[in-house]
């Protein structure tokens, strides 16, 4: 910030000079164009190549502050003017020497270029200054270089000043303004020293970022234009010239080619609408994390409410299947579980189970009826629940129980020789006569047993042994019979 509000002043101050320039160029006696054929000849000119905004050439042509004013010396004096392009300020003032070029459009005078040149009035000032790294201190002037190396571009009036005034400043000297600036940047030299207006220029132009005005160098710049001795007779006109050139003009000549953009300047207006922005996006930000958490934590009781709703799902779910396979009052395997597991799968004939000795015992109470008549429907269910406890109780683990029906029970034993199916019957029937059923009620049962043939439907093994059952019956009841 210190830097751009000095190039702000800078530039007020060759504004203000500028003015001034006008008002002593005005107060120059005005003298006509000659009219003679000699006037009227080309003025052969050299110019700096090189030293935008003040002058250069590019494409071939003559750019720049000076160009401006040599168009207005062309309408105010008649004279015309012929470039002769040169590569460097050097050669131009080597040309200029010869005679070969008879002016050149803007310059400093110096005891030097006095030898060979006559001066006009001044018509354009600037100050010059020192510029550094922005890394770099403030610098009042050359008194405060101290070590630091000096970029100077050669054959400027600079160099002379520096020589004569400053001896033991250490100097480097550079090809054009533009090199130099490029050296500091660079680090290859500390300080650059030039004019205010074409530096810059400079700086803007390439970017040159990191450098800042660090002083101001010497003295300032005295713009005029020079003749060559053999053409000294241009001077009166080109001082009328320029006495001409009005007020309006010099400005617009400065418009046109002075070329402030402020780089690192902060636009604070827009400080308030982006931070606005950001106050609202993070708002919302937060209001949204709010809604997600809610909605979150109600997601999280749906969840849960899911799981229960599963739960009890699954619940209903091996309810269903027990009820499909067990018989609601006694909870014993039913019938359709009974057809399912021995029938349907016509497991009997296969040749595991022959090996298996399945053994089929139909089991059904004894005068049922009986019982239901006396002690009621209600009794007699709770009866069948106790035989069905019996006989649960009664048979090995792998022996499958089953409620055929009514007051008919089945057991499938595996593994069991006939013997084995008979002990298992005896052993119901002890259990039976020793237990307590609802109103002392005496409970006996009858029993068919058949074990499964060889390669023998399972049906017709149950038929054997429904058969049995019968015989069981017939002979008083309360026995078992084989098949
Ligand atoms: P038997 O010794 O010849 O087998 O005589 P029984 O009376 O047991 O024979 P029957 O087949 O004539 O009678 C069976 C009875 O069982 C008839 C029926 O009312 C009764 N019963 C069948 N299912 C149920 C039931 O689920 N609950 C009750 N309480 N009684 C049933
Ligand atoms: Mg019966
Ligand atoms: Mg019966």
């Amino acid at each position: 910030m210190p830097e751009i509000s000095s190039v702000l002043l800078v530039m007020l101050l060759i504004l203000i000079n500028l003015f001034n320039t006008k008002h002593a160029s005005a107060s120059v006696i005005e003298v006509q164009p000659l009219i003679d054929s000699q006037s009227r000849n080309i003025v052969r000119y050299c110019v700096d190549p090189d030293w935008l905004p003040y002058e250069a050439i590019v494409d071939g042509r003559h750019t720049g502050v000076s160009s401006d004013y040599l168009a207005l010396l062309t309408k105010y004096t008649g004279l015309t003017f012929m470039l002769v392009p040169t590569t460097s300020w050097r050669q131009s003032l080597e040309l200029l020497k010869q005679g070969r070029c008879e002016l050149t459009p803007i310059l400093n005078q110096t005891p030097k270029r006095d030898q060979y040149l006559y001066f006009s009035e001044v018509f354009f000032k600037s100050p010059n200054v020192l510029v550094s790294l922005k890394s770099q201190p403030f610098l009042q002037g050359f008194e405060n270089i101290g070590d630091r190396l000096l970029a100077i571009p050669k054959d400027y009036r600079l160099v002379e000043y520096i020589q004569q005034y400053y001896p033991n400043i250490n100097t480097i000297l550079t090809n054009s303004e533009r090199q130099g600036l490029e050296k500091v940047a660079n680090g290859e030299a500390d300080v650059f020293v030039g004019s205010m207006f074409s530096v810059n220029a400079y700086i803007q132009q390439q970017g040159l970022t990191s450098l800042k005005i660090a002083g101001w160098g010497g003295p300032e710049d005295e713009l005029r234009m020079g003749v060559i001795h053999a053409k000294q007779d241009l001077l009166p006109q080109i001082n009328a010239g320029l006495a001409k050139i009005t007020q309006a003009d010099h400005i617009a000549i400065y418009k046109k080619w002075h070329n402030i953009t402020v780089i690192e300047d902060i636009d604070y207006s827009l400080v308030i609408p982006v931070l606005t922005a950001l106050g609202t996006f993070i708002l919302f930000l937060l209001y949204r994390t709010i809604s997600i958490g809610k909605y979150n934590v109600h997601l999280e009781a749906n969840n849960k409410q899911l799981q229960q709703l599963q739960l009890q799902l699954e619940q209903k779910n091996s309810d269903l299947d027990f009820l499909a396979q067990h018989d609601p009052l006694t909870k014993l395997y039913n019938r359709q579980y009974f057809n399912q597991t021995f029938l349907d799968t016509r497991q009997a004939p296969t040749e595991q189970n022959h090996h298996n000795n399945i053994g089929l015992i139909i089991i059904d109470i004894d005068f049922f009826k009986a019982i239901n008549d006396k002690h009621g429907h209600a009794i007699g269910d709770k009866i069948l629940v106790q035989v069905a406890q019996v006989l649960q109780t009664s048979v090995r683990e792998r022996d499958v129980v089953a409620r055929w029906g009514g007051e008919e029970f089945v057991i499938v034993c595996q593994h069991v020789q006939l013997i084995n199916a008979q002990e298992l019957c005896q052993r119901i029937t002890d259990e039976l006569t020793h237990f307590h059923f609802y109103n002392d009620i005496k409970v006996t049962c009858s029993y068919g047993i058949a074990l499964l043939g060889e390669g023998e439907p399972i049906e017709a093994c149950f038929e054997r042994a429904d058969a049995a059952l019968f015989k069981a019956k017939q002979s008083g009841r309360n026995q078992y019979c084989s098949a």
